[in-house]
């Protein structure tokens, strides 16, 4: 029940990927963390879906006309090891099974299923708690923001995608709310601060620490360590 009211509520989602980072999780392009960032948004998205539906089909209709090319034996069989490897993740259909279903984990996350997780408090406000998805380059986290906290202003030594779960936060460019997926590029000093009358709970997706750019928290800035795989 509760899922429904916020797919719901969500599609009203203001705030989406551009169109590059759609075309990359639509070619499968993305990393593993980034790509369950977008398709946690597509959940929440039913104009993003649309289109990495019509980015999917476009995509296989011009493999379709490509020559084929001839391949060896060993390229085969280097195919056929890959299969039985272990995959990192494993996704489940989500119950709004869809063309982008939602990995089990996120599901439960949206819900509002946090119990077993360990957090880390980063400051007053701040408690992370990495999630392990087998990306080595990426860490991908879940972030709670005490209501009216605010994330001391920072930087990001590289890319930050975040989605917005629960309640909701503000920084200097806009308001965000669940299903609103903001992404941020090295050097963009921000402080997003929680809305005052609830818990924000976001997901984030990282390829190098934050950086903090106040003097009251540089301290911690050689601390800080990637969290990813
Ligand atoms: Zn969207």
């Amino acid at each position: 029940m509760k899922q429904e009211h916020r797919v719901k509520e969500n599609t009203m989602a203001k705030h989406h990927p551009e169109l590059d980072i759609l075309m990359e999780h639509a070619a499968g392009s993305l990393s593993l963390a980034q790509s369950a960032c977008v398709s946690a948004h597509l959940n929440y998205c039913d104009c993003c879906s649309q289109t990495v539906q019509r980015l999917q089909a476009v995509g296989a209709a011009m493999f379709e006309s490509l020559d084929p090319e001839p391949v060896g034996d060993a390229l085969l069989d280097r195919v056929l090891a890959r299969l039985d490897e272990e995959p990192p993740l494993s996704y489940q259909p989500a119950q709004r099974s869809g063309q982008d279903a939602t990995p089990a984990l996120l599901s439960r996350l949206m819900a509002g299923d946090f119990s077993d997780l360990v957090w880390k408090k980063v400051t007053e406000a701040l408690r992370i708690t990495p999630i392990r998805t087998g990306d080595p380059q990426f860490e991908f986290s879940l972030l709670h923001i005490k209501a009216g906290g605010e994330i001391p202003p920072h930087d990001h030594r590289g890319s930050e995608m975040t989605l917005v779960l629960q309640g909701g936060f503000s920084d200097d460019r806009g308001s965000y709310h669940p299903g609103d997926f903001i992404y941020r590029s090295a050097n963009e000093v921000h402080a997003p601060r929680a809305f005052a009358d609830e818990d924000c709970l976001c997901l984030a997706v990282i390829d190098a620490p934050l950086r903090f750019t106040g003097w009251k928290y540089r301290w911690m800035n050689p601390f800080l360590r990637l969290q990813a795989g």
